[in-house]
């Protein structure tokens, strides 16, 4: 930044206005841009308004007539009593997203454009062969743990609660992000979905909104203790590497209502809380479900 700044400081001199313009606009187009963004589509006599995150890994909230009909990725979506909807755009969400509306007993598309965001990479050495690499006598066990994870994902509940205000659900320092693809003692492996916030053994870990627990394991091979939370029309989050869980399956928590706290169990390199958020199986960035709020 500092060396923006320089650069701007001797135009300022130089005077050349329009040069700056020029500078401040390519600046806005090359850095990230988290910002939320409204949409409405009118088709026919149809108002629909879109909310939100339309970037891979976002979040959108949308609002019609109860009685419309709307596609995405040939799910039906569920609404609310007054229409509202949410879709969710994964890390890898190619450029155009195709929405269906189902008007005068057509399924019309809407395209939405979703933009494309480059990952970090993140390089992290002397793991424990075994955690890089599983040996097969484990694979049994993760399969069936991957297959319970699945089953919550593929939820998609009548509860309200993703039209809530998301918080963060511990204080701390983020250590990693959304996206970044990882090579674990030299080998690529499958991009990390979650965000990690590192903090001390122990600190508390949040509700980062009302919702029903769905999973409460003390012990999954990679996550350790792993809590899922349901928030409602397919939204769920995950908090892993627990050390201890204060609630159970089925439970209905509220808002900022402790689930458990951090620690390191599983896969895991030092004490922290790594958060995931998914829309069904698409993944989707929690950072994006705080900052736009
Ligand atoms: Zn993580």
């Amino acid at each position: 930044m500092s060396k923006i700044k320089t650069f701007l400081n001797l135009i300022e001199k130089v005077n050349f206005n329009y040069i700056k313009l020029i500078l401040i606009f390519l600046l806005l187009k090359t850095s990230p841009c988290f910002a939320t963004n409204n949409l409405i589509i009118n088709i026919k006599d149809t108002k629909i308004i879109l909310e939100g995150n339309f970037i891979q890994g976002g979040l959108v909230k949308g609002k019609v007539n109860k009685d419309l009909d709307i596609k995405f990725k040939e799910k039906v979506l569920r609404k609310t009593s007054d229409g509202s909807f949410v879709i969710g755009f994964g890390r890898d969400h190619p450029k155009e997203a195709n929405l269906y509306f189902f008007i005068n007993q057509n399924w019309i598309l809407k395209k939405l454009d979703i933009k494309q965001r480059k990952y970090k990479t993140q390089v992290i050495n002397g793991l424990e062969k075994k955690m890089v690499t599983p040996p097969e006598s484990f694979w049994d066990r993760i399969k069936k743990e991957n297959k319970v994870i699945k089953e919550v994902r593929s939820l998609d509940s009548a509860v309200d609660f993703i039209f809530q205000k998301f918080d963060w659900p511990t204080k701390g320092i983020i250590s990693g992000v959304f996206g970044s693809q990882r090579i674990l003692n030299g080998k690529p492996k499958r991009p990390h979905y979650g965000v990690d916030i590192a903090a001390p053994e122990g600190t508390d870990i949040l509700a980062p909104t009302e919702a029903i627990v769905r999973m409460a394991e003390k012990d999954l091979y990679y996550t350790g203790g792993t809590v899922m939370l349901d928030h409602g029309h397919g939204v769920t989050s995950v908090y892993s590497h627990l050390s201890s869980i204060t609630v159970k399956v089925g439970d209905k928590i509220n808002k900022d209502q402790k689930i458990g706290e951090v620690g390191s169990t599983g896969r895991s390199t030092g004490p922290h809380l790594d958060w995931r958020i998914n829309w069904f199986s698409e993944r989707l960035d929690p950072a994006l479900f705080i900052k736009n709020k």
